[in-house]
């Protein structure tokens, strides 16, 4: 009977274990999505000078100090 008590408490343990494992690893995931979710919304957004749509500033085309959102419109302004 002491036996049975014993593996249950392994199982039980190992069971509690595994869940808190699986939580814990969803959460890192969800915090590295955030992580990667907010470093894209805190780069400089910019305004294209042709059209008024504003695009991040590693996606803009610049001609001088203007930036634009595609080379269409910074042609069209050129
Ligand atoms: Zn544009």
């Amino acid at each position: 009977m002491g036996k049975l008590v014993f593996w249950a408490a392994v199982i039980a343990l190992a069971y509690g274990a595994m869940k808190f494992l699986a939580r814990s690893q969803r959460r890192g995931d969800a915090a590295q999505r955030g992580a990667a979710a907010g470093g894209k919304t805190s780069e400089a957004m910019l305004q294209c000078a042709h059209c008024g749509v504003h695009v991040p500033s590693s996606e803009a085309l610049f001609s001088g100090t203007r930036a634009y959102c595609c080379s269409a419109h910074r042609d069209a302004e050129a």
